[in-house]
């Protein structure tokens, strides 16, 4: 059913807009924010549209509310016949792109946005803010507001930044930043103010840890986790001053079980402590990166100590037990500590407690290796515990072969070798592993307690099952 003539609208019902508008998007002239028009009007009730339509109306005589988006052109409020509403420009000339918006990339309209945000009383009042603060320090000199930067190098390349000076860290621009929502439309900046051997500055009005939008972060994360604020408390500062004053956040990483934490710090810096990098066109108070490496490596250190007692610890434990008797309670409780150590740190041991194979076979093989003297059993010689792994425990051979040459106890051997047998059956075991000899594949499970035991066996052996394992795969 066609509507016709006036239609008598619910005031208490929303309003409704037209299908499709033409400005599609308008701009808070005074904030700077962006909102959309069938979302804006029909999250409106009737009956309050109609008083907003009129104030809206009102103020495009003086301080116009609301622009279009794409040309920041002032915008009103109309009703159609059906009483469904639209905005419209103030003036309507036909250089609005909205109308062939179709036709226009996302690149341009977000180009378009970026500039029709800089037309807002926000922006305005950041800009003005850090020109404030600029001139009521005496080191800043030649202060220029949106005048053109051209190129030393190419002439004809020109950037417009909202406010440029010559300050203690050279010459800089800055760029007053209200949403951020346009950072790809200037990240291509970055490269030309290095190129000109300036530093390219980026200003919030505010800057909310808790309330980030993904691209803050755009802007924070490369500038080592600082956000620069000048706000009116700051400007105030530095004009009693007489040093330009401004408010950076910055995240401080702390080491929490093991891992980078962060929590959120702000404080008041004055623009010459900054450290500025032209390079990397970076401004910072707070220098994250190098905090949080220096955590993590304290971290590993500290590590690294850790695990070399609780190694050192097994061992001596090893090394003196009886193995001819059970051991008492004690003894047994010890053990089971040591090993619950080593599952906290991470490190599967392999089943079976203590008298498991792989355990038994690892610590008396390689540990009398590293000893150069026979432990956990009752050999005089080291060529014994050899021969016993090769006969016993041939998933621990390889092992063994390394840990003897790793512990230099080839020269050892030989000595107590005189009817070359162990010679002879280095050799045939050689060729069996090279063979492919199933019998003495290492023992996969217990890799990682080997690695923890011993890490320089543990690394030849993964190595060597990495390398078996992708000749398996041709
Ligand atoms: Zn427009």
């Amino acid at each position: 059913m066609a509507v016709q003539g006036n239609v008598t609208f619910d005031p208490l019902a929303f309003a409704e807009p037209v299908k499709d508008p033409e400005i599609s998007e308008i701009i808070d002239l005074e904030t700077g924010a962006f909102l959309d028009v069938v979302s804006f009007i029909s999250g409106r009730r009737y009956d309050r549209l109609i008083s907003e339509r009129m104030s809206i109306s009102e103020s495009l005589a003086n301080t116009p509310r609301y622009g279009c988006a794409l040309c920041a052109t002032p915008v009103y409020l109309v009703a159609s016949r059906e009483k469904r509403f639209f905005f419209r420009h103030s003036r309507e000339d036909g250089s609005c792109p909205s109308v062939t918006r179709s036709l226009l990339s996302r690149e341009d309209i977000k180009a378009l946005k970026y500039r029709g945000q800089r037309e807002s009383l926000a922006h305005r009042v950041v800009k003005e803010r850090i020109v404030r603060s600029l001139s009521a320090d005496p080191s800043n000199e030649k202060i220029l507001v949106e005048k053109h930067w051209r190129s030393i190098r190419e002439p004809a390349s020109r950037r417009q930044p909202d406010v440029q000076a010559i300050t203690v860290h050279g010459r800089v621009a800055f760029e007053a930043q209200l949403s951020t929502t346009f950072l790809d439309v200037v990240a291509g900046r970055r490269t030309f103010y290095r190129d000109e051997g300036a530093l390219l500055v980026w200003i919030m009005a505010e800057f909310d840890p808790n309330y980030r939008r993904l691209t803050t972060d755009d802007l924070l994360f490369p500038n080592n986790s600082n956000i620069l604020v000048v706000d009116e408390e700051t400007t105030v500062l530095s004009e009693s001053t007489g040093t330009f004053y401004l408010r950076a956040h910055f995240r401080v990483p702390e080491i929490d079980s093991g891992a980078i934490q962060d929590r959120w710090k702000s404080e008041i810096i004055a623009f010459r402590d900054l450290t500025a990098n032209l390079d990397t066109q970076t401004a910072w108070a707070f220098d994250y990166s190098g905090q949080s490496e220096q955590l993590l490596k304290q971290e590993k250190e500290s590590t690294e100590s850790r695990d070399d007692d609780l190694r050192e610890r097994i061992c001596s434990f090893w090394i003196g037990r009886n193995h001819h008797t059970p051991g008492g309670v004690s003894t047994e409780e010890a053990w089971l500590s040591l090993i619950g150590e080593l599952s906290a740190r991470g490190v599967t041991p392999p089943a079976n407690e203590r008298y498991d194979r792989a355990v038994t076979g690892l610590m008396n093989g390689i540990l009398s290796a590293r000893e150069k003297q026979p432990v956990g059993w009752d050999f005089k010689h080291l060529v014994e515990v050899a021969h016993r792994i090769c006969g016993g425990y041939p998933e621990h051979a390889l092992a063994m072969g390394f840990a003897l040459r790793i512990y230099g106890c080839e020269e050892l051997l030989v000595s107590r070798d005189k009817s070359k047998k162990w010679e002879k059956r280095a050799r045939l075991l050689k060729e069996a592993i090279r063979a492919g000899d199933q019998r003495y594949l290492p023992d996969q499970d217990s890799l990682p307690f080997l690695k923890f035991m011993f890490p320089e066996v543990g690394e030849k052996i993964e190595r060597f099952l990495a390398s078996r394992l992708a000749q398996s795969n041709f």
